[in-house]
């Protein structure tokens, strides 16, 4: 039996000029709680620029893509984020916003920076926020040791990384996407995450 090993995943929360309270909602729904949840405000689009400081494999890249723009579902779960937020959106009459993916660095909201690098921490995926009045200003996802991880652990990570950005924290269920150790098992996004989202920007 092949096992993936564990992706430990890491959050940290900066903010522009005061200290900054991390704001702590907790919603209850299938056993799991989130240790915080933030919103971009009432935006329509999160733009989002890759960049790497090395040659990564194109593959790898179109597997980040995929993780946004994938229209594929497994029953109630989604592939892709902005399928899985048009879908919330137009169920609860929300306005979330969704990912679009740009060439140029200036014009980026969330850069997703690829590296050979190692991370200190024991993290493959870092998401650093910057916040103006606690509402998400702009994102930073590092990606740590990109060249070692395979095609799965690309995938799981990019989407855990991902639902930072659209302002999930983590939640105590190991069965959720967004559990800190995410497992390829229960790597897809689910109505739980999708209705904390449309709670969050309602
Ligand atoms: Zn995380």
């Amino acid at each position: 039996m092949m096992q993936l090993k564990p992706v430990v995943i890491g959050l940290i929360l900066l903010s522009i000029g005061m200290a900054t309270i991390i704001p702590i909602q907790m919603i209850f729904a299938n056993e799991s709680e989130w240790n915080s949840l933030l919103s971009w405000g009432n935006i329509k689009e999160i733009t989002v620029y890759i960049e790497s400081d090395f040659e990564p494999n194109a593959q790898k890249i179109e597997i980040i893509k995929s993780v946004i723009q994938s229209k594929l579902k497994d029953k109630e779960n989604f592939f892709g984020w902005n399928e899985a937020i048009t879908h919330i959106s137009y169920k609860t009459e929300t306005q979330i916003p969704i990912f679009t993916i740009i060439n140029k660095t200036h014009k980026s909201d969330v850069i997703i920076h690829l590296t050979e690098m190692e991370s200190s921490d024991p993290f493959l995926g870092l998401t650093k926020y910057q916040l103006s009045n606690q509402t998400i200003e702009s994102v930073s996802i590092t990606l740590y040791d990109f060249d070692e991880l395979d095609d799965s652990q690309v995938e799981f990570l990019a989407r855990h990384e991902l639902g930072h950005a659209i302002g999930l924290g983590h939640t105590t269920n190991p069965f959720d996407l967004m559990y800190p150790n995410i497992d390829s098992e229960f790597g897809l996004i689910s109505m739980f995450d999708l209705i904390s989202l449309s709670e969050l920007y309602n």
